[in-house]
């Protein structure tokens, strides 16, 4: 293969949300960047991750609303799915949105290549392409190289009867019975799809709980959903071996010293993220990584190598496509010459199962280990019209103040459309709102972020919609 040789400003490694958005940031500024991915442009988030999940979950919850309308009078007859129609709908969406993303890195005059990148310095490295060798020399990079599923050691994927995120996005039969190892979001978010195309659904956790980090009150609200559903939830337990036989794979589990046998005809692993910095040749150019192999960054998401910075999946905790969006204009900025900062207050992280979890800010928990009195209120949606009319009672708006400032801390919601009510709480505490503020801001009748406002109420110990009993400690309307 014949070698050429290129040079480059920036060169922007990685092409997911961190990446391409740092490299348009960057050509906006007035560089000559350069961007590298093996893949298809967009990375995880595009590809197999945000927006092809959304999708099926969406098409999952059409499906069984078209079931199950008999209260409202709706009877459909002969409701079906056909999952080969659904996964080239999804692959539909996913080209729209990825050949959107090609299109703007052009017409921002964004060099591509597409190749495998290694480094072979810290101001060089060495790109195979599908027909050549690149020697790339750049004064500046960004490593956008995000993560990739964890593996199970002994449960080799195939994407056919042993899947991880990647392979259960794209199955075109429903399978009868899928067990999920690892009830994180990704579990959940996969499992509540195949449950409402018809899966007989198991999760297994080895944990005491679903959804490790999130405030347990909304995690019981998701959990009884998951139950209503079918589908069956095994918490502390631990998969200790599997063998294929020929009705499927037997799967054996222990809990508290019991070992219990069940047949699956697929199993999807969803046990975490691991960085792919192990696949980079790093160690030529001295980057510091922690024990995990997440790069170590600065606020300027610089990393110890003066002119190497690190964003997204691969710079470490939370694994989330705006984290790394963010911290990718942040990248950018700094490398342009800007004073800037990776300064977020508090980053929202949404769960797409149903309900919905939305969250920003600290938990009732979080704020009493930082040493706040926290005051808490919570609304639910059950008292909310627009919940109602839209037949989404479930889950509520729990609210966290500082009892002794009014300042909002954080926002937990459980409930229909949380991923779309949580940007208003993160605004409000980036903005360094009281809970009052909240309350005081007329919100439009009949709508979901009403609960919000009937939250900060409730924090307040006023709430209208629901009945809140005089506290003499609490005679005004604030904390
Ligand atoms: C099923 C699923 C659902 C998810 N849902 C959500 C969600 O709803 N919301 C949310 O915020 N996050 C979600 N995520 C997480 C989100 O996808 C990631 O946080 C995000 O994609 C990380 O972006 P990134 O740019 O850091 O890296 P990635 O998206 O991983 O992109 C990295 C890119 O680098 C390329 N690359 C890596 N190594 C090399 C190399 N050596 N040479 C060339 N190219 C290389 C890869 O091909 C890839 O395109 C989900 C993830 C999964 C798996």
């Amino acid at each position: 293969m014949a070698t050429t040789k290129q040079t480059a400003d920036v060169v922007v490694l990685g092409s997911g949300p961190a990446g391409y958005v740092c490299a348009i940031r960057l050509a906006q500024l007035g560089k000559k960047v350069t961007v590298i991915d093996r893949d298809e442009v967009g990375g995880v988030c595009l590809n197999r991750g945000c927006i092809p999940s959304k999708a099926l979950i969406y098409a999952g919850t059409q499906y069984e609303k078209a079931k199950h309308g008999e209260e409202m009078g709706i009877t459909v007859s002969g409701a079906k799915l056909d999952m080969k129609k659904l996964m080239t709908w999804k692959t539909s969406v996913v080209k729209k949105l990825t050949g959107g993303v090609a299109g703007l890195l052009k017409a921002n005059g964004c060099t591509f290549i597409s190749g495998n990148a290694k480094f072979t310095g810290p101001t060089s490295m060495e790109v195979k392409t599908a027909t050549d060798t690149i020697a790339l020399t750049y004064s500046q990079c960004v490593v956008a190289a995000g993560s990739r599923p964890t593996a199970l050691p002994g449960y080799e994927v195939d994407q056919k009867r042993i899947l991880d995120s990647t392979g259960a996005l794209d199955q075109t039969e429903i399978p009868k019975t899928l067990l999920c190892i690892g009830g994180g979001y990704i579990g959940l978010e996969l499992g509540t799809f195949y449950a409402k195309v018809g899966t007989q659904v198991t999760v297994v956790e080895a944990g005491p709980g679903l959804l490790g980090g999130v405030d347990p009150d909304l995690t019981k609200v998701v959990a009884k959903n998951l139950q209503k559903r079918g589908v069956t939830v095994m918490t502390g337990t631990k998969v200790i071996s599997k063998k294929d036989n020929a009705s499927g794979i037997e799967v054996t589990f222990e809990k508290d010293g019991t070992k219990t046998t069940q047949i699956f005809e697929k199993i999807l692993i969803t046990i975490g993220r691991t960085s792919n910095s192990d696949q980079l040749d790093l160690a030529k150019t001295g980057v510091k990584m922690d024990s995990k192999g997440f790069i170590l960054v600065d606020a300027q998401r610089r990393t110890n190598v003066s002119n190497i910075y690190a964003i997204g999946d691969i710079a470490g905790q939370p694994l989330l496509a705006h984290k790394g969006s963010k911290e990718g204009l942040v990248a950018a900025e700094a490398i342009a010459g800007k004073k800037v900062a990776y300064d977020v207050l508090a980053m929202p992280a949404v769960i797409f199962t149903d309900p919905e979890i939305a969250v920003v800010g600290l938990t009732e928990a979080e704020a009493r280990a930082k040493g706040i009195e926290p005051k808490v209120g919570q609304f639910p949606f059950a008292a909310n019209g627009r919940a109602l009319s839209v037949a989404e009672p479930d889950g509520f708006v729990k609210m966290i103040g500082d009892a002794k400032t009014g300042r909002l801390l954080g926002v937990h919601i459980v409930g229909a459309e949380a991923s779309n009510l949580i940007s208003e709480a993160a605004l409000a505490i980036e903005m360094g709102a009281q809970v009052e503020d909240l309350s005081l801001t007329v919100h439009p009748h009949p709508t979901l972020p009403e609960t919000l406002m009937e939250a900060a109420e409730a924090t307040l110990g006023h709430a209208i919609h629901i009945f809140q009993k005089k506290s003499p400690s609490q005679p005004s309307a604030r904390i």
